[in-house]
């Protein structure tokens, strides 16, 4: 079916499919309204699934005494595990004490706070550790902290909050990006250009950027409007080897430059090593680890853990941009990491929504806040209702349960690939895996375990329309396919042409 999206109408129209993007989607809709998003390239395909993966209060912005941000964080961490249990689960971090780089009594004293200052139910709480020879730090490391915070898919919380947004009406478009904005009378007209087909128009009654490292820039496309705030870039990057240490606990490292580092448990087999705090000056799409990053963080895990690693180890990295509210602090790591949202009402029934910085443990509160500055333009809207909405496939208690349930169904699946369903899809598993009876009933095998009926089920629900898309934003398989499978599932995607299919969507305009 051949759907025209040229000249629609629309409550409201969100530009940014980055995680605070969809989740003011997945809101807007639930409440009632008629909401297109438009991403210029795939979803969550920016800072969004650049992240260090934490649903978490952020130890470490005590130091700068964002208490509030922190709160706002803390308690949003046992929201978002029920919301999305999931793709979202508790991880116990381990902090190996060094007395001369911060002194027992600030550490006591911030966990303190970290444990006390929102509620807590299924998070434990902070406590002393002791190292014995058994532990993977080296042998003067004998003793330290343990704390609970989250481990979160970021870039799949993203897709789930535009999935949950189509549930509710509202139209998604990956791959097409708003090259203008003017006024219509008291309507706000956007140009939409996909990336394969024509430029079209829609207009909405209200209009949001959340374009995350582009919020500044994209006012230039904006007739009339100058950009309230300007955002201040700064570069964060990982790398992936092979896991370091067993079990699956986190680390928090302290550096002697006051930064801290993340030794997180990734994907079965790796170690997730980040972050840094670097000014950042290029096009944000460009942003790429650089090799005094690789150095610096080697030499950190290398200073703390038993297994040494070298460059040569490392199987993978990536590097994002934290779009920032330039608060003028003179050091990168010290620059708030909360949101500020920008009200532009020029014309008294024609708003204008900028977010301005943020972090995904808080997009549903940001995405709450931008929809609820709403509200005088449309009064009929509900009250927010995200907070016990489950994401689509988080309406279950037990993963253990759910991966029993799948087992005895679909028992001629793997178990490692069941798990990852589970991790993955939650109960939307069942979607892909209906009427299946037999493992050829999954079709086509492009290699650890990512079937036919997964890559259907993600280009059809998901929006994805290339092998990348697949392999890096909806699964991490990309880690683990070979450059010759990875070959074979994109000529399937061009075959199944999906990038065209978006502009024939809207190209019959
Ligand atoms: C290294 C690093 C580590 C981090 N770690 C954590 C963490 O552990 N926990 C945490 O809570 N937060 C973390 N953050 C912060 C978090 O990742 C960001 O705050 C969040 O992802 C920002 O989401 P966003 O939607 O605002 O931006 P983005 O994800 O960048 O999305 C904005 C989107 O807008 C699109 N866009 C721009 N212009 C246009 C246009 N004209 N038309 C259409 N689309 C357009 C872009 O393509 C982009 O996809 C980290 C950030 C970095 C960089």
């Amino acid at each position: 079916m051949t759907l025209s999206l040229s000249s629609q109408h629309y409550d409201i129209i969100i530009v940014g499919g980055g995680v605070n993007g969809t989740g003011i989607a997945a809101d807007a809709a639930s409440r009632g309204l008629k909401v297109l998003l438009c991403e210029q390239n795939d979803l969550a395909s920016a800072t969004s699934s650049k992240s260090s993966k934490l649903i978490h209060g952020g130890l470490r912005y005590l130091e700068h005494y964002e208490f509030s941000l922190v709160r706002k964080a803390l308690s949003e961490r046992e929201v978002l595990l029920k919301k999305a249990p999931h793709i979202i689960h508790p991880l116990k971090f381990i902090m190996p004490h060094q007395a001369h780089l911060r002194p027992a009594w600030i550490i006591r004293l911030g966990l303190f706070l970290y444990d006390n200052l929102a509620k807590r139910t299924t998070l434990s709480a902070s406590s002393g550790v002791r190292f014995d020879q058994l532990s993977p730090l080296k042998p003067d490391i004998t003793k330290g902290f343990t704390y609970a915070d989250c481990w979160v898919d970021d870039s799949r919380l993203t897709i789930l909050n535009a999935v949950a947004a189509k549930q509710d009406g509202a139209t998604v478009l990956n791959y097409c990006k708003c090259t203008h904005v003017c006024q219509q009378q008291d309507k706000w007209q956007l140009t939409l250009t996909p990336v394969t087909g024509k430029s079209f128009t829609v207009t909405a009654n209200a209009l949001v950027n959340a374009a995350g490292p582009w919020v500044s820039s994209l006012f230039s496309s904006i007739d009339n409007y100058q950009a309230p705030q300007q955002i201040r870039l700064v570069k964060g990057s990982h790398i992936v080897v092979p896991k370091i240490h067993a079990g699956d606990d986190a680390y928090i490292l302290q550096n002697p430059d006051g930064r801290i580092v993340f030794v997180l448990p990734y994907e079965q087999k790796y170690s997730l090593i980040g972050t840094t705090d670097v000014d950042y000056f290029g096009a944000p799409n460009d942003a790429s680890i650089s090799q005094q990053e690789i150095d610096y963080l080697i030499a950190i895990s290398n200073r703390y853990f038993k297994h040494q690693i070298s460059e040569n180890d490392i199987v993978s990295t990536y590097a994002g941009v934290r779009p920032l509210l330039n608060d003028e602090s003179v050091d990168a790591q010290k620059v708030t990491r909360d949101y500020t949202l920008e009200q532009n009402w020029q014309h008294p029934t024609l708003p204008l929504i900028s977010a301005f910085g943020g972090k995904i443990t808080t997009y549903r509160k940001l995405a709450e806040a931008v929809v609820d500055a709403l509200q005088p333009r449309f009064p009929g809207m509900g009250a927010c209702a995200t907070k016990h909405q489950p994401l689509p496939g988080g309406d279950f208690v037990s993963r253990a349960d759910l991966l029993k349930q799948l087992q005895i169904k679909y028992s001629f699946v793997q178990l490692s690939v069941l798990k990852r369903y589970v991790s993955t899809y939650g109960t939307c598993s069942y979607l892909f895996l209906a009427d299946c009876n037999k493992l050829e009933d999954l079709g086509q095998d492009f290699g650890h375990g990512l079937y036919q009926r997964e890559v259907d089920y993600l280009s059809q629900h998901e929006w994805a329309t290339s092998a990348d898309d697949i392999l890096w934003r909806r699964t991490k398989l990309g880690l683990t396919l070979t450059p010759t499978q990875k070959n074979v599932l994109d000529s399937y995607m061009s075959g199944n042409n999906k990038i065209a299919k978006v502009a024939e969507m809207v190209g019959s305009l």
